[in-house]
Order: C-alpha cells, then sequence, then structure tokens
C-alpha cells in the first residue's frame, strides 16, 4: 500500500508514526513545502525565552531519523494538486518550481493552516510579524535581542498572543496588547481569572488596550512600522507588531478536490474520512468534536491534530477507531501565575448556545499550616448544566503548578459525568500535594448545594 502524508506539523507526524505502527509493509511518501520536518509552534515560547537553546531541536523528528524508519521524506515539496479519481498526486518543487506527478493508494491531509494577516492600511510594511512555524521562531528570536526595538505591539490576546507578549516583556521590551474583546484570553478564561491576570501584565511592564483593534500602522521612509492606529483613535510607538489574531485554514487548492465548509474547512466524518474516498483529513484544517455540545468545530490544538493523525492512519483500511470528542484543554502561564482551562466557559456559553450555570471557589493548595514558601492560593470553577447537573467545564489557575485537575475535569465531561459523581470522587490526600477534600470536590459539592 502506498500512502501519502502531506503536511509535517503535529497531524502529519503523528499520521506517519500510526501508518508506521498499523502498515509496517507500507510506502509512506511524506511530503512538506516548507524546509523542516515537524516544528512545533507549541514549543516556540521556550526558544524565545531562551529554554530550549537551539531552535532545530523543537521538533519531534528529523529526516534521517524517519528516513531509518522507512519514509521517503520529501522537504522543499508542495502538493498542489490531487486527482482522487486516478489517485494521483502533483507535487512542486518549491525551490525549481518543477512539477511531477505521483500516485498514491492512500492520502491523509495534514495542511494546517496559516496566520490571519489584518486587511489594514500599512499591512505590507516592515517588521510585522507573525508566530507560527520555524522561520517565524527565527525571526522573532532576532528581533528579541535587537536593541532598536524597544516598543512591540501584540495584536490578539490568545495563548498565543499571551506567548509573544511574555516572551518580549522578559526580554526587555515594552508591550502592549490590542484585543477586540474587553477581557485577554476571552475563549480560555472568565473575568475572575482574567482580572487577576490583566493586573499581572501590567505590573509586567505589558499595557492592554481591550475592546478596540488595529485601524491602521504607520510606517516610516524605510517602510518599517513605527506607530499602531487605533480603532479608538488612539495612535501609540510601534517597532514591531506580533499578529496573532487567528489562523485560516490553507485549503483554497483543495477547493472542488474535496468537501470545503463556507469557511474552508475540510469536512471530515468521525473517522476523519473526506467526501473523497482514500483521502483522509486532520488537523487544523478540520473541524473536531466538542464533548460538551456534541457538535462540530474548530479546537486549533496539536493534542487534537495528534488524536485525529493516529485515527486516519488507524482507518485507512476500514473504520477502526472514531476520534474522540474533545473538551480545547489548555494550559498556559502568564509570568509567575499558571492556569488551564476545558470545555464551557460562561464567556463562551451563549456563542456555543447552551445554558450552564458555575460555581467559582478559592482554596489553599496544601493544608493551611504548610508554609507560604510551599503553599499558594488556588482559583477553580466548575461549570454544569443546571437541569442535568452534567459537568461542562472547568478553569483552574495558581502560582504553583494545579493545571493537571483540569485533565481530569476533561475526562468527567467526555464521560457525561455530573456534579453529584465528581462531589465525592476518590482522589488522594497527602499535606505535601493536597488538601484532604481536592478543590474538584470542593466545588462540585457547593454547585449541589446551590442546585438542592
Ligand atoms: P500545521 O501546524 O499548520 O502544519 C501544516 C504543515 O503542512 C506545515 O508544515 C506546512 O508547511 C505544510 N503544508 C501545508 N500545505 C502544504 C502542501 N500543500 N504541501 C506540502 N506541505 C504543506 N497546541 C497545543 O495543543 N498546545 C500548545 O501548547 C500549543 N502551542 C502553540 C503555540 C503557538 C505559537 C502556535 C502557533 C500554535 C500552538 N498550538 C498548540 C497549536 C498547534 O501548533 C496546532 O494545532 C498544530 O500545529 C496543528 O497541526 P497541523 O498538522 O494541523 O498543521
Amino acid at each position: 500500500m502506498k500512502v501519502a502524508v502531506v503536511g509535517s506539523s503535529h497531524g502529519g507526524y503523528e499520521a506517519v508514526r500510526g501508518v508506521l505502527q498499523q502498515f509496517p509493509d507500507a510506502q509512506i511518501d511524506w511530503y512538506e513545502k516548507g524546509d523542516f520536518i515537524s516544528f512545533l509552534s507549541c514549543g516556540m515560547e521556550l526558544y524565545l525565552q531562551g529554554v530550549v537553546k537551539d531552535v532545530n531541536s523543537v521538533s519531534y523528528a528529523t529526516i534521517p531519523e524517519m528516513e531509518d524508519k522507512g519514509v521517503h521524506v520529501h522537504i522543499n515539496s508542495e502538493v498542489t494538486n490531487i486527482d482522487p479519481a486516478g489517485h494521483k498526486l502533483t507535487v512542486v518543487d518549491v525551490q525549481n518550481g518543477e512539477s511531477q506527478t505521483t500516485s498514491y493508494d492512500k492520502l491523509i491531509l495534514s495542511v494546517g493552516a496559516v496566520p490571519f494577516q489584518l486587511p489594514v492600511p500599512g499591512k505590507d510594511l516592515q517588521n510585522i510579524y507573525a508566530m507560527r512555524g520555524r522561520d517565524w521562531a527565527i525571526k522573532l528570536r532576532a528581533a528579541e535581542v535587537k536593541p532598536d526595538i524597544k516598543n512591540v505591539t501584540v495584536v490578539g490576546s490568545g495563548y498565543i498572543g499571551i506567548e509573544a507578549a511574555e516572551s518580549f516583556a522578559k526580554a526587555g521590551k515594552h508591550v502592549t496588547i490590542v484585543d477586540t474583546n474587553p477581557t485577554i484570553l476571552g475563549t480560555y478564561l472568565d473575568t475572575e481569572f482574567t482580572e487577576i491576570l490583566a493586573e499581572e501584565l501590567k505590573a509586567k511592564n505589558v499595557d492592554l488596550r481591550l475592546s478596540q483593534s488595529v485601524k491602521e500602522y504607520i510606517g516610516n521612509a524605510d517602510d518599517q512600522v513605527t506607530a499602531v492606529v487605533s480603532t479608538t483613535g488612539e495612535t501609540w510607538d510601534a517597532d514591531l507588531v506580533i499578529e496573532t489574531a487567528g489562523i485560516r485554514p490553507a485549503t483554497k487548492w483543495l477547493a472542488g478536490i474535496v468537501d470545503l465548509d463556507d469557511h474552508g474547512m475540510i469536512k471530515t466524518d468521525e473517522y476523519q474520512q473526506t467526501s473523497q474516498p482514500d483521502i483522509f483529513a486532520v488537523g487544523d484544517a478540520t473541524e473536531i468534536e466538542f464533548a460538551p455540545t456534541g457538535k462540530k468545530q474548530l479546537i486549533a490544538l496539536a493534542s487534537n491534530a495528534r488524536r485525529q493523525g493516529r485515527s486516519a492512519a488507524a482507518n485507512l483500511t476500514g473504520h477502526n477507531r472514531k476520534t474522540t470528542a474533545v473538551s480545547g484543554s489548555s494550559a498556559l502561564h502568564v509570568f509567575d501565575y499558571k492556569f488551564a482551562s476545558t470545555g464551557v466557559k460562561d464567556v463562551t456559553a451563549d456563542k456555543l448556545g447552551v445554558t450552564v450555570d458555575s460555581v467559582f471557589v478559592t482554596d489553599t493548595k496544601v493544608p493551611p499550616f504548610v508554609p507560604a514558601e510551599y503553599n499558594a492560593e488556588v482559583f477553580f470553577k466548575l461549570t454544569y448544566d443546571p437541569k442535568t447537573r452534567v459537568v461542562m467545564g472547568a478553569q483552574i489557575m495558581s502560582k504553583l503548578d494545579t493545571t493537571a485537575n483540569i485533565n481530569a475535569i476533561s475526562l468527567a465531561i467526555q464521560q457525561h459525568l455530573t456534579v453529584d459523581d465528581l462531589a465525592y470522587a476518590d482522589f488522594f490526600f497527602q499535606p505535601g500535594f493536597d488538601r484532604p477534600w481536592n478543590i474538584m470536590n470542593v466545588a462540585a459539592q457547593k454547585a449541589e448545594q446551590k442546585l438542592d
């Protein structure tokens, strides 16, 4: 069997691994239009903050490692067309423009997404950057150490924008974050958390300009960006802009080949099968089932791309594995605070078309007699359906790492557990690690009281 995989990021990498495991005799051709395989944008922050020194180490696999496993790796190779009936691909060598046609029996697409570029005057000025992939990682790292870059504007306060803002603030730059939402991290956390994080950012020399967007970028005679004009009419200095205002699927070339939705997302079933037989798709160019609602939506996470990649590989010769519904679980830090969230938040409920109720609790991570240097306040919010009592989401934050609790809530959502299941669930106690009642128990018990 000849299997072609297009795209070498999270989804493509996992698909190749899955095919190697499930079909050891398959011929695997792995196509990547860039000159590097399997760069992890997730690791970019660690590189920008100097924790990881070598940009090339921020990857899952090298070409020699994959070739040793028998994979034919084709870098600088853009797949530009597919003939589904003839099982043929057109591959263009991006260095010399030459194209060739090759065959496949099964095809897995993990073409991902590209950063959204704001369509505003001045958008083509120098020093307007994105944050995705190895090339941008190298450029951003170089910008961090340039003394003439003093003022940095980050457009968008999702997790990528926050990673950019923190990295440049730690590099000694004055950072301004602009966001159309009234709060930072608007799809990840409710205001109980974002208010604390907003104060933390301000204390670290990061200005927040919320409920506004960019109207225009101003440049100098050398076409370098020098200022940002806001939709509020205000203007501020900027030597560098990092746009992290969303992504768009890299699927224009697939129109008419596989079915796409109105946003250009590749339509797949729960086995990652596209509208064409023998063509599968995974990752940020596809939607995934959101467990709290059972509806499909874009949740652009590497964790999802990898799950889908594994499913696609398993389903090449039949319906063997459905992709599990997910809850958009993610974790991040904002300077000293570490947080994680999953499922529905108050702030996202309306848009998702669900009615939820929630309880917010604070506690210490370990019993109060444990000295402050080993202890910290924990903030936790549990969200549930007030009619069915089913758990719909949760958020946690502390200066100590309590984020793993969110994995338990993600499983609770997937299994449709109720607040009653969680209220007295068996969680460990040891004073060095936790309290006799884990904060998930505490919140679920409070939810029971509120509901009864
Ligand atoms: P992409 O990563 O978009 O990669 C697609 C690949 O396909 C690219 O290499 C591209 O060059 C190639 N390609 C596209 N079209 C073609 C073609 N026609 N021919 C050949 N090659 C092609 N997720 C998490 O779960 N946790 C995190 O901590 C996290 N942190 C992140 C931090 C940052 C800064 C960013 C940008 C993202 C982060 N993500 C994180 C999200 C995660 O990186 C994405 O969800 C994931 O990369 C999606 O993988 P993918 O395979 O769908 O596509």
